[in-house]
């Protein structure tokens, strides 16, 4: 059944969106390049992904404020409090270093003789698909 109203539509693509989740196309260090939303066109740093809800949190970006009540036994600051909040990773893309642009990465299998086996290895190197350049995917750096 399509949906009737704003809010009906609104759940069922929130309902979609919860569905089907999408693996952390992210490592640190990344640049992350947001196409919609408040933050449309800004880039920011790459700072955690939700895997339950396919969200990214970018440092500095889509940042929301909350009152924050103090505690005074424990000398707790209350007051007004500067989160994050997560972007829908379809609303990202990487940025790329090299060409300054959001992108995709496509991979390259190279064929190299490895010396100490003697026989040839595959290895694999991620780049951009605009520019070509390669882009490191080490996720332990
Ligand atoms: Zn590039």
């Amino acid at each position: 059944m399509a949906p009737k109203n704003r809010a009906e539509r609104s759940l069922a693509k929130q309902a979609a969106m919860l569905s089907r989740r999408i693996p952390c196309p992210y490592v640190a260090g990344d640049t992350v390049f947001i196409w919609n939303g408040t933050e449309k066109r800004n880039t920011g740093e790459f700072m955690r992904y939700d895997r339950k809800r396919n969200r990214v949190f970018v440092t500095g970006r889509m940042i929301v404020k909350h009152m924050v009540k103090g505690d005074p036994s424990t000398q707790k600051p209350g007051g007004e409090v500067s989160t994050e909040m997560g972007i829908h990773v379809s609303n990202t893309a990487l940025h790329c270093p090299h060409c300054s642009q959001p992108t995709q990465l496509r991979r390259r299998a190279e064929k190299s003789l490895n010396p100490e086996l003697g026989r040839p290895e595959k290895s694999v190197t991620w780049v951009c698909r605009r520019c070509g350049a390669a882009v490191s995917r080490n996720r332990k750096a």
